[in-house]
């Protein structure tokens, strides 16, 4: 249905990054058709929202995401990295079934559209991504995602472990039945889980196949100084730097985290376009330290925001990632879960920003409240520093309303924490820990 939102402040997010007081928003066929004052638009059959004193802005985009995760939310704190991995994260991750991998999943679609964002690049566990796809697919969620890859590691549960033609046939598989699906809403992104985690076979073979396939490379890079240790001792090189050796760089590749890299390794992000997702929640959280942003984006490099999984962070939301950036960095960050998120997903032509003619992702935010008073006529500020998540009134994603008023419309809210607290409980049970 067409929809058009009446004398909002519109933060466009374009090149010149417009701020339009008292605009209108005019969604059709699930794209922006037009932006401008006092809009005069013909046809019958079009809701109107009225949203004066909100601000319109584009929808937020996770760059780096566990859907798989969410259900482990409270269940692994005061661990770092590996020892967080090991002893919580996989058991917990092989415990699931299909069932588990759908309550989790509509957990955090439902927390992600009602915290205004309306993308995502994901990384599952090994097995189950079926129900992450179908999660989005009837939720509405704009998914760019795909099942982790592990070939070989230490201390990996039984349920987590695959050899490298099972690894490569599944992801194949995944791709042959979702990527371009739901008018392209549904994208595949290979996803090796880290260096420590893969063969050198299979880090080559996703490397050929995400080019021929022309698909996205989603991974994680030197999060934590032992994990950067372990991997000079067992390749004799540093996580950037290794993966370009294989290939696996370039404007296709997101690297998550890269909190410790070397000059020569920013320098290859720099000359390569490879996008790095940001998480300083998640970074602090598990003790991995600061990414160097400002130096980065001086530099030229892309980087974007994600939260990371839930038991790393602990919530989903990027209003918190955004002002956490701001204070740790001084960049300007709105681009980051924006403009940059787009890019994150390849989707830097479709989503990202307001503009005529891109996809229709929107997300309102009601800036009415006291902690965000008084307000600017710029209120990027607004956004970045003192608005909150409950804050966001309306999300359009794709041009189909999914928030309105608070209010999910395409998951049962309360059918959703059922599920979730079921499940959640269930695989904690299962876990071998
Ligand atoms: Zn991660």
């Amino acid at each position: 249905m067409d929809l058009l939102l009446t004398h909002g402040t519109v933060v466009t997010m374009n090149r010149e990054r417009e701020v339009l007081a008292d605009a209108d928003v005019f969604i059709q066929d699930g794209r922006i058709a037009k932006i401008g004052r006092g809009l005069k638009v013909r046809g019958a059959a079009r809701r109107v929202l009225d949203v004066k004193g909100q601000v319109v802005m584009p929808g937020l985009i996770h760059g780096h995401l566990h859907t798989c995760q969410t259900l482990f939310r409270n269940h692994a704190d005061g661990l770092e990295l590996l020892d967080w991995l090991r002893e919580r994260i996989w058991p917990y991750e092989a415990a699931h079934d299909a069932d588990s991998m759908r309550a989790s999943a509509d957990l955090t679609f439902a927390e992600l559209i009602q915290s205004g964002a309306t993308a995502a690049l994901d990384m599952g566990t090994v097995r189950h991504y079926d129900a992450v796809f179908e999660s989005a697919r009837d939720s509405g969620f704009r998914l760019t995602g795909g099942k982790a890859m592990m070939d070989t590691g230490h201390s990996l549960p039984a349920g987590l472990r695959e050899t490298t033609e099972a690894s490569l046939a599944q992801s194949l598989a995944l791709l042959e039945r979702w990527h371009g699906s739901e008018g392209g809403r549904l994208r595949y992104a290979f996803a090796p889980r880290f260096v420590l985690s893969c063969t050198e076979r299979l880090l080559k073979e996703v490397s050929r196949l995400a080019l021929e396939k022309g698909v996205r490379v989603h991974t994680h890079a030197s999060e934590n100084p032992t994990e950067c240790d372990l991997v000079r001792q067992r390749i004799g090189m540093d996580n950037v730097a290794y993966f370009h050796s294989l290939g696996l760089s370039g404007p296709h590749v997101t690297l998550a985290h890269c909190v410790w890299l070397t000059a020569e390794e920013q320098r290859l992000l720099r000359e390569t376009g490879t996008v790095m997702c940001h998480c300083p929640s998640s970074n602090l959280k598990l003790a991995s330290g600061i990414a160097k942003v400002p130096e980065l984006m001086d530099a030229g490099v892309h980087v974007c925001l994600g939260a990371d999984g839930a038991p790393c962070n602990n919530n989903l939301d990027l209003f918190v990632e955004m002002r956490l950036a701001a204070l740790l960095h001084k960049p300007r960050v709105g681009p980051l879960a924006t403009v940059e998120g787009a890019r994150a997903l390849g989707l830097e032509k479709e989503v990202g920003s307001l503009e005529e003619g891109k996809r229709a992702d929107v997300t309102v935010v009601d800036v009415r409240g006291l902690h965000a008073l008084p307000t600017p006529a710029n209120v990027l500020g607004v956004l970045v520093y003192s608005a909150r998540s409950t804050d966001v009134s309306h999300v359009v994603i794709d041009g189909q309303l999914v928030l309105k008023d608070r209010q999910l419309l395409t998951l049962d809210a309360l059918q959703v924490a059922e599920d979730a607290r079921r499940h959640a409980a269930r695989i904690v049970e299962r876990a071998d820990l």
